[in-house]
C-alpha cells in the first residue's frame, strides 16, 4: 500500500485496536513469535477465518502445520466485521446460476451451506455469553418490483429446500421502522455472533490440540526451496514447509512467489458504533434481528448486546476514511434512514469507528486453488466470508489430503491481472457508480 491515497492513517499498528470488539472482549488469546528454524508439511499465512478453520481441519489428520500471523490471531477482517452469519456467496445465487447453470450453482450452494453449518456448529460449542449468537437475519429491500421479488423467494425455497419469510411493507415495519425499505427477506437460520471472541476461541482450542500459532510473525519473503517453500519471518525465523497456502484475505502483500496484489483488490468497508442506546431504539430496529439491506453497496447493522448499534457501512477502493468521518458519516445515515428519529440520532454519540480490508477479485468470487505446485491460495471471501472462509477451507484441506475434485468448481473464478493503479481507479469508479444507483432507488 505505498501511497498515501491507499493508506488510513488510523489503521497503522494493529487494527483490531480501538475497536468495540477488543474492548469488550470475552476471551483473550496470545501466541509467542516465530523464531528459529524449523520444518513441516504445511505453512498457513494469515491468521484469520480462513487461516484458522484450515489449521483446525488438518490437525485432525496429523498434518505438521504452522501458522503465521502478522499482527494478533484475528485482526484483519476476521475479527472486526459485522457479525453476520448467512449462507452464500457474494455473487447472488441467480447471478451464479445465470452464469454456470442450476447445477453448478447448486454444487456451489452446497459448498457455501457446509461453511455456514461449521461456523454455526463453532458458535454453539462455544458459550453463549461469549459467542453471542443470536438467530435471525433480515435482509431488508428497496425494490419497486416486490411482486417479481415475493415470485423469486418462493423458487429459491423451492429449489434451495430454504425456509426465507417473505416480509411485506406493514410486517417489515415490526421489524425496522424506515421509511427507505419496502419488503423484506426474514431467515431465522441465519445467525448474528461476535467474531473476534469466537476466532479467539476457534484458535485457542488449535492451539491446546496442536499449537504451532505464532502472532506478530509476519512472513516477509517466500521462495521455492527443495520442492517445497521457504518463509522468512520479520524477526529472522526461517520454516521450510512442503506446502504453503496464502490466507491473507485483502491484507495480502508482495511476497515474492504470491502475485495476490497483481491478482486481488482490497478493498474497504466501515463499521461505527454508537453509545448505548437504552430504550431510545425500542420500536425502531429490532433487539434480535440482525439486519442488511439488498443494495450492492448497502448497510449492515445490529444491536450489541450492551444496546448499541452496529452500523456497517460503505465500501470503497482508493481514499479511505479516517476514524472521524466513519462517525460523522455514520451519523449522517443514521438520520437519512430513520428521518423520524433524526433527533434521537442527532443527539447521540458514535463512540467507535473503524476499517477493515476485504480481499475482492474482479468476479466476486473467492480465490481458491493453486498458483504453483504445492501453493495454494485460499482467499477473496470479499464481504461474505464467514461462512465461505470455513467451505474453502474444507475444499484445499481435501486437495491437500489428495481429492482435487470438488475444488475444480471454481477454475472458472481463477483472477487474472487486477489493471494495477489503473484497475484500482477502475473499481472505485465502479464502486461510486453502484452507490448513484443505490441512492436513485432510494430517493
Ligand atoms: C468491516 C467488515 C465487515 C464485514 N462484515 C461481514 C459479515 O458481517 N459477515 C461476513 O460473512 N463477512 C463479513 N466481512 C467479510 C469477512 O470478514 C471476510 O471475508 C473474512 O474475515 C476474510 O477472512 P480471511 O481469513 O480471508 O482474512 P482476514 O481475516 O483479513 O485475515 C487475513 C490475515 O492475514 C494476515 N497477514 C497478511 N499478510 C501476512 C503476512 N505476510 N504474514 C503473516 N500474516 C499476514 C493479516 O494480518 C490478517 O490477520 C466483513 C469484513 C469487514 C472488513
Amino acid at each position: 500500500m505505498g501511497s498515501d491515497l491507499f493508506s488510513n492513517p488510523d489503521q497503522w499498528g494493529n487494527p483490531i485496536q480501538n475497536t468495540w470488539y477488543e474492548d469488550t472482549a470475552g476471551t483473550s488469546f496470545s501466541a509467542p513469535i516465530f523464531e528459529g528454524k524449523e520444518d513441516c508439511d504445511t505453512l498457513i499465512i494469515g491468521g484469520g477465518l480462513a487461516g484458522l478453520a484450515l489449521k483446525s481441519m488438518l490437525s485432525e489428520y496429523q498434518i505438521s502445520c504452522i501458522l503465521l500471523e502478522e499482527n494478533t490471531i484475528a485482526s484483519g477482517a476476521s475479527g472486526m466485521n459485522g457479525g453476520f452469519c448467512t449462507p452464500g456467496w457474494s455473487v447472488d445465487q441467480l447471478q451464479l446460476e445465470n452464469w454456470l447453470g442450476v447445477s453448478r450453482a447448486s454444487q456451489l450452494y452446497s459448498i457455501s451451506l457446509a461453511g455456514f453449518q461449521w461456523m454455526k456448529e463453532l458458535c454453539q460449542k462455544i458459550d453463549s455469553s461469549i459467542s453471542q449468537i443470536k438467530h435471525g437475519v433480515l435482509k431488508a429491500c428497496s425494490s419497486n418490483k416486490i411482486s417479481k421479488l415475493e415470485s423469486k423467494v418462493h423458487i429459491f425455497n423451492e429449489k434451495y429446500e430454504e425456509s426465507i419469510h417473505f416480509l411485506k411493507k406493514d410486517e417489515l415495519l415490526q421489524y425496522l421502522l424506515s421509511p427507505r425499505y419496502d419488503c423484506g427477506l426474514l431467515d431465522l437460520q441465519s445467525f448474528q455472533f461476535n467474531p473476534l471472541n469466537v476466532m479467539r476461541s476457534l484458535a485457542f482450542s488449535i492451539q491446546s490440540k496442536t499449537g504451532k500459532i505464532f502472532e506478530n510473525s509476519k512472513a516477509t519473503d517466500v521462495v521455492g526451496y527443495k520442492g517445497g517453500y521457504r518463509a522468512r519471518t520479520f524477526y529472522g525465523g526461517v520454516i521450510n514447509a512442503k506446502r504453503l497456502v496464502f490466507c491473507t484475505g485483502g491484507y495480502f502483500s508482495n511476497l515474492g512467489v504470491s502475485s495476490l496484489n497483481k491478482k486481488l483488490f482490497s478493498l474497504q468497508t466501515s463499521i461505527g458504533v454508537t453509545q448505548p442506546l437504552g430504550q431510545n431504539l425500542s420500536g425502531i430496529i429490532s433487539n434480535n434481528i440482525a439486519i442488511h439491506d439488498n443494495r450492492r453497496a448497502g448497510n449492515y447493522f445490529r444491536i450489541l448486546p450492551d444496546r448499541r448499534l452496529l452500523w456497517g457501512r460503505d465500501i470503497r477502493a482508493i481514499g479511505m476514511q479516517t476514524r472521524r468521518q466513519i462517525i460523522y458519516n455514520t451519523k449522517e445515515e443514521l438520520k437519512f434512514f430513520f428521518p423520524k428519529q433524526a433527533k434521537i440520532f442527532d443527539d447521540i454519540e458514535v463512540d467507535y469507528g473503524w476499517s477493515g480490508k476485504l480481499g475482492y477479485s474482479s468476479n466476486l468470487m473467492p480465490y481458491l486453488g493453486f498458483m504453483k505446485p504445492n501453493l495454494f491460495i485460499l482467499t477473496g471471501f470479499g464481504g461474505h466470508g464467514m461462512n465461505t472462509a470455513p467451505a474453502a477451507a474444507s475444499l484445499i484441506r481435501d486437495a491437500i489430503l489428495g481429492n482435487r475434485s470438488k475444488m475444480q468448481i471454481f477454475e472458472d473464478f481463477i483472477p487474472t491481472w487486477n489493471g494495477g493503479v489503473l484497475g484500482r481507479y477502475a473499481a472505485e469508479m465502479y464502486i461510486r457508480w453502484l452507490k448513484i444507483c443505490d441512492q436513485i432507488n432510494m430517493a
